[in-house]
């Protein structure tokens, strides 16, 4: 066979092959996880009415997110609207709802990232921002930058109409105030000096994110927080960390929650994925490895939700407990917050 004609039938078969292997757009599968945080929430801690009120709210922003992803909408989108409604809910720390920080004010940090293109967009330490998994997306979307922080983000919030900023106490939350001034208790009753050399485990985390997979084969994750309860002035967590709090690839997309230095010292979103493309590891296989066992053997503790290209679902915890929900390929949903749920 002549050359151009031999290239001309490997062009034909292979794109036969692709084509068998790459069903039509509507028959492709289409999924989304979701947390609302970690942490350690003693079943009999929670009323009827909070449990009630949790599984409410996983549900409604399962609807959002889905409602994208049925109608054929990009799982970027269906990320975004799944946090909007986990931010706008006060049951869960991020927006309303976020912790206090050690002053008794609030700061947030989100981010998100499309994992085809390796677009990603990341802010850290905002006040004011209604809902900072917008503008995290905006700094993704409308600046040269893939992360910016405090002030400087705030003033890009204000350049962008979609961006609603609201004064810091529009964050505050009764249970949260009792939360940092339980903290606070307990730091001076242990002394500043101990409780600095034990690292004090915190006991409750609940940021929120998502990890969507659309009919394109298209993944993106994203993850918004008010960080850790009394946590210093300043201070960043994982959560706006490309790799350690949030991470998407064409083949895998994690969101984490969980003590945010060992997620950013071992990299936990990143990693996950890395194992499943370098190693080949199963999505659960890799997750369970690094929640489960790095992340505790280094002493820090979470969990993370992780989807993969076929749409395949993991969510680990080491916490004892962690808000989460899912939609699967088939249809099949739930939402959970202990072990055996
Ligand atoms: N990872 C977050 C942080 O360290 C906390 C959380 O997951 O709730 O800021």
């Amino acid at each position: 066979m002549r050359l151009p004609i031999l290239l001309l039938s490997l062009a034909a078969m292979s794109s036969t092959a692709a084509h068998a292997q790459t069903p039509p757009a509507g028959e492709r599968p289409i999924a989304l996880v979701i947390h609302g945080g970690a942490g350690f929430v003693p079943r009999d801690s929670l009323s009827e009415a909070d449990r009630k009120a949790a599984h409410a709210d996983l549900n409604r922003a399962l609807d959002a997110g889905y409602d994208v992803l049925k109608s054929g909408g990009s799982a970027l989108d269906a990320v975004s609207a799944t946090i909007v409604v986990l931010e706008d809910s006060p049951i869960f720390n991020a927006g309303k709802g976020a912790v206090f920080n050690a002053r008794g004010s609030h700061e947030l940090d989100a981010s998100i990232m499309e994992g085809h293109t390796r677009r990603a967009g990341a802010v850290a330490g905002v006040t004011t921002v209604k809902n900072p998994i917008k503008l995290a997306r905006a700094v993704m979307e409308h600046s040269p930058h893939v992360m910016m922080a405090g002030g400087g983000a705030e003033a890009f919030a204000d350049t962008r109409p979609e961006i609603k900023r609201v004064p810091n106490s529009y964050f505050d939350t009764p249970k949260r105030r009792e939360q940092l001034e339980k903290a606070q208790r307990e730091e001076a009753a242990k002394g500043k000096r101990e409780a600095n050399a034990a690292g004090d485990a915190p006991k409750y985390f609940g940021t929120v994110g998502a990890v969507a997979l659309d009919r394109q084969g298209h993944i993106a994750a994203a993850t918004s927080t008010g960080g850790m309860t009394n946590k210093r002035y300043g201070r960043v967590g994982d959560s706006p960390v490309i790799g350690a709090g949030t991470w998407a690839d064409d083949r895998c997309g994690v969101s984490g929650t969980g003590w945010g230095e060992f997620y950013i010292r071992y990299n936990v979103a990143h990693d996950i994925c890395a194992r499943v493309a370098y190693r080949g590891d199963s999505l659960q296989a890799a997750a369970d490895e690094v929640v489960n066992k790095l992340v505790p053997a280094a002493g820090g503790d979470g969990g993370a939700i992780a989807l993969d290209r076929e749409g395949h679902i993991a969510m680990p915890f080491n916490s004892g407990s962690m808000f989460r929900g899912w939609i699967k390929p088939d249809g099949s949903r739930g939402t959970a917050i202990h072990e055996e749920e």
